[in-house]
């Protein structure tokens, strides 16, 4: 059951951290416009489970006054709310107290501050710190978000890998991090990744919306597009054994997806993700209305 929608307000952000899934960057392109977003409003009230709506990106506070707007109505909906950013805004605990009041008095539930070193290297003068510090004076709820650069844990009790080493630290393996951050990492044969250990393709509890229209299972796959059908109506359609994505996914995982449409591959991957992601991208001019937006698998 659908119950949370995440804005992708933009693929722009003012970093360009090396984990970062979509490949966001300061030269990415593209908003919603304040009627596309009234639009998505409609369809999510047709939906009829949703409980949360997010806001973030890219940096979603690139997009202050579209974001503020996006969430005084999703607050008059009676939407939960949350937003995650990088907190580049918060140049003193003071100043970042503007930039949050008002959405403390939206009743903003949940402010995600991503606070690790991919984005400061000092944490206790960080913009991250300051912004932790004022969502705490403003009595608002917060988290912060750290990830941490790949490590290898030995014998982690993890199901699907059994003792094998797995990769710590909470970096996914999609988009800009397996250009930056794969190699030295172990691996493991291909046709031992046949499942997708992290998304539940079959009913999805959230997706992503970006601008063009994509509604993301996960990153760069798509249900479809909500510019042509409207949103309400592809999730209500949706059949994970419909889509020629998710259904070798489901059925088999990234093994299973690289040996139906014959993609080559090498003969082993990091982790599920990274094979997956990797023959995606290999698929995208088959699949496009499913495989989109082309920049998030680093393509023009
Ligand atoms: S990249 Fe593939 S295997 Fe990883 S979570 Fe997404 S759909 Fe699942």
């Amino acid at each position: 059951m659908l119950t949370g929608i995440h804005f992708l307000l933009s693929y722009k952000c003012d970093s360009e951290c090396d984990h970062c899934f979509v490949y966001s960057s300061p030269q990415a392109k593209g908003t919603f416009t304040l009627d596309q977003m009234k639009k998505v409003f409609d369809e999510l009230v047709k939906i009829e489970t949703i409980e949360w709506v997010y806001f973030e990106g890219g940096e979603p506070f690139l997009f202050y006054p579209l974001m503020l707007e996006g969430i005084r109505v999703a607050h008059e909906m009676g939407f939960k709310i949350g937003i995650a950013t990088n907190a580049y805004w918060a140049t003193s605990e003071e100043d970042a107290e503007l930039w949050l009041k008002p959405f403390r008095d939206l009743g903003l539930s949940d402010l995600s501050i991503s606070d690790d070193e991919f984005h400061y290297e000092d944490k206790e003068t960080s913009p991250a710190k300051h912004a932790l510090d004022a969502a705490k004076r403003l009595g608002m709820a917060f988290s912060s978000i750290c990830i941490d650069k790949p490590t290898v844990e030995e014998g982690v009790d993890k199901e699907h890998v059994k003792g094998k080493p797995v990769i710590g630290g909470g970096v996914v393996l999609r988009g800009r991090a397996v250009e930056k951050l794969v190699e030295g990492l172990p691996r493991r044969p291909w046709q031992e990744f046949r499942e997708c250990p992290y998304e539940d393709l079959r009913n999805p509890e959230r997706v992503h919306l970006d601008a063009y229209g994509n509604i993301h299972i996960c990153q760069g796959l798509s249900m479809g597009n909500m510019w042509d059908v409207p949103l309400s109506e592809i999730v209500r359609q949706y059949d994970a054994d419909l889509h020629p994505i998710c259904r070798p996914l489901v059925n088999g995982g990234p093994a299973l997806l690289a040996k139906e449409y014959g993609v080559p591959h090498g003969a082993d991957y990091v982790d599920a993700c990274h094979l997956c992601y990797l023959v995606r991208r290999a698929l995208i001019d088959r699949f496009p209305q499913y495989l989109a937006p082309r920049s998030v698998y680093g393509l023009q």
